[in-house]
Order: C-alpha cells, then sequence, then structure tokens
C-alpha cells in the first residue's frame, strides 16, 4: 500500500520552512498531499487559490507531491484521500501546546489517522508566515525567509491594503 501522508496548514504565504518540510517529507513517504486549508481560523492574507498556486510555484522542483485546497473537518479529508498519516512541523516549544492537543483532539475524532512531526532545519526554527506578514508590511528584505516571487507578491498586497487609493 502506498504511504501517502497529508502536511495541512494555511501557508498564508509558503516560506522556506514549508518547503524543508515537504522536502522532508518526500524522502520517507511515498506521495504528499499539501494541504491548504480555504477557510483557516486566522484571517488570511491570500485566498485559498492564491495560495495553492504560490506553494506550486515554490515547490516545483520537488517530485511526487501534490496541492490542494480543502473544507471542513481535517480528518474527514484525510480518509477521503486514503492516508493514515498527518504531517505537521515543530518549531519552538510554542508550537508543542496547541499541535499536542490537535493530534490528541484528532486521534479521538479518528484513531486510525496518525499525526508525525518533522523538525525543520534549525535556520528555520523561528521562521512563521505570520512573522513573514509583519517584516514584509514594515519592508524588510525577505530573501532568507521566502523565495523572491512570494515576497513580491507579499509586498503588493500589503502595500495596497494599507494604501488602497495609490
Ligand atoms: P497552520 O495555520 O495550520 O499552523 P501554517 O501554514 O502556519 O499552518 O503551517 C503549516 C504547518 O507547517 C504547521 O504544522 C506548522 O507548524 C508548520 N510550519 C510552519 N512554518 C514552519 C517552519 N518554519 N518550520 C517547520 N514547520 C513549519
Amino acid at each position: 500500500m502506498k504511504k501517502i501522508a497529508i502536511y495541512p496548514g494555511t501557508f498564508d504565504p509558503v516560506t522556506y520552512g514549508h518547503i524543508d518540510l515537504i522536502k522532508r517529507a518526500v524522502k520517507i513517504f511515498d506521495h504528499v498531499i499539501i494541504a491548504v486549508a480555504k477557510h483557516p481560523q486566522k484571517k488570511a492574507v491570500f485566498s485559498a487559490g492564491e495560495r495553492v498556486e504560490m506553494l506550486k510555484v515554490a515547490t516545483s522542483g520537488i517530485p511526487r507531491i501534490n496541492i490542494e485546497s480543502f473544507d471542513g473537518l481535517l480528518v474527514g479529508y484525510v480518509k477521503r484521500k486514503k492516508a493514515r498519516v498527518m504531517l505537521r512541523g515543530l518549531r519552538m516549544i510554542s508550537d508543542f501546546e496547541y499541535e499536542f492537543q490537535m493530534a490528541l483532539t484528532n486521534r479521538r475524532l479518528d484513531p486510525g489517522i496518525e499525526t508525525i512531526y518533522m523538525m525543520p532545519n534549525e535556520a528555520y526554527c523561528y521562521l512563521s508566515s505570520k512573522l513573514i506578514k509583519e517584516a514584509a508590511s514594515l519592508g524588510a528584505n525577505l530573501r532568507d525567509f521566502v523565495p523572491v516571487f512570494v515576497e513580491q507578491k507579499l509586498k503588493a498586497r500589503l502595500v495596497k491594503r494599507s494604501n488602497p487609493k495609490g
């Protein structure tokens, strides 16, 4: 049986931390589905379609993956995809509490699905989409954190938002 992992998230926008995790995952699993939450808890800067597109461009050289968006209960989506593994990233201890709660809740909802955590390269341990958005809005150079085209889209969007007429 093919080992399929689902890597769910908001990806608003994709960062080198996400890409690092995807590259690690394809070494372990036969196929990795990157699942973009259409309606995340937090308000997204980019639409689900835009987030999927950016991920597609940023991961174009990585084999055996596909990228799609999903809505509704995550464990239901994982089951429909005939996968039994959900993949998440662990950065700092600060991720731990939320992830622990989520993994145990999802296990209760569907005991047949396991959540597996991976740690990124230490260079990306502190990197988050949230931080990137803040830095972008202040005009920081994001070269070390996201692909250039993502930086450009992010800055264009955030500048447009703060100055809709200009
Ligand atoms: P969510 O909104 O579901 O937390 P994100 O898009 O922020 O989604 O992240 C998706 C997954 O990728 C999460 O498991 C998150 O912990 C992980 N992740 C995000 N940034 C990094 C990073 N720099 N290194 C490793 N994992 C990361």
